[in-house]
């Protein structure tokens, strides 16, 4: 389909960006990399009055090393973000995320800014910004202000961003050295949205688990934060038995619907094994494998 008639409007600085979005209001609709807002529009599930087109701002893209973070502007490509060298040393499960998002033609176009700032459940993104303890930063007509991943998500395609604020940027705070990571994603095929997936970040001290963080895609309205299965693998080893019993916690806070992707208890089991393999994986590489 068609998309309904729109103004384009291609600001030339961030200052310019919020005075459009600040004066279109719930007319106007901010584009990155078009790739889930713009086939909204031709299924006419979304029809702005106004696009204000980010591409021109070079000041939200790049990679930072800011010390204790890493800043990602939010129009970076997911594609850029799988190049960077500062990334995969910091956080490498955002290139391992990256590259069950969709396929090349996506990650080419698609901004990690779009991707987290979108709302939508089946966004991969999100799962990690959460596992990672990642910080939005948002810019309105008052300035900047910060707001944790966790919590941000309010349910389908609802997020704490008000209608005049833009995404600037995600700080995601540095793991632990060495720490063991996984992303574990099942989809029907290649370019698929997650049937359910599994973020886990994971430290160990002396044998023992001193940092642990799981979220999960698509089992919910919102990326969900599995705070007590994460909590339970604290002080273990990191065995069979506690990666079992993190993976029954997992699936307990699972709400998915029924759908294309499969009936709500293969969807909730599949968080499970998500969850079980990605926690196994992140202890291997934890351990240096
Ligand atoms: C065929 C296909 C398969 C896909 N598969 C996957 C997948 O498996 N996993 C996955 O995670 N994604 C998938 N996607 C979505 C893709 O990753 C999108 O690129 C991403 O969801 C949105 O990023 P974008 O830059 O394209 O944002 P846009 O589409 O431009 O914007 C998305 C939404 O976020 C808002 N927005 C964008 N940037 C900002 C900002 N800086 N501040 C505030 N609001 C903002 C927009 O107004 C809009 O509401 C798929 C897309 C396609 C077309």
């Amino acid at each position: 389909m068609i998309p309904a008639n729109f103004d384009y409007h291609r600001p030339a600085s961030v200052d310019e960006a919020v005075g459009l979005i600040e004066q279109y209001g719930d007319d106007g609709a901010i584009l990155a990399g078009g790739h889930s807002l713009i086939p909204m529009m031709k299924l006419r599930f979304a029809t702005p009055g106004h696009l204000i087109d980010l591409k021109a701002l070079d000041e939200l893209r790049g990679i930072e090393d800011t010390g204790a973070d890493i800043r990602i502007g939010a129009m970076t490509t997911q594609a850029e973000l799988r190049a960077s060298a500062v990334a995969a040393e910091a956080c490498p499960i955002l290139a391992e995320t990256v590259d069950v998002i969709a396929d090349p033609q996506v990650r080419n176009m698609g901004t990690l800014g779009g991707n987290v700032a979108n709302g939508d459940p089946g966004n991969d993104m999100p799962a990690v910004m959460m596992a990672l303890g990642a910080i939005y930063v948002l810019r309105g007509p008052g300035g900047e202000r910060e707001t944790p991943a966790n919590g941000f998500y309010k349910g389908i395609f609802d997020t704490e961003r008000a209608a005049n604020e833009l995404l600037v940027a995600i700080r995601v705070p540095k793991p632990p050295a060495g720490h063991g990571y996984a992303y574990k994603k099942l989809k029907r095929k290649v370019g698929d949205y997650a049937t359910a997936a599994a973020a886990v970040i994971l430290a160990l001290e002396g044998g023992a688990c001193s940092h642990a963080a799981i979220a999960l895609t698509n089992v919910g309205p919102t990326a969900l934060n599995a705070g007590d299965a994460a909590k339970s693998l604290i002080g273990t080893s990191v065995d069979g038995e506690a990666q079992a019993r993190a993976a029954e916690l997992a699936m307990e806070i699972c709400d998915p619907v029924s759908d294309m992707h499969g009936p709500v208890e293969y969807r909730r089991n599949m968080a499970g094994v998500m969850t079980y393999r990605a926690i196994a994986e992140a202890l291997g590489r934890a351990k240096g494998g």
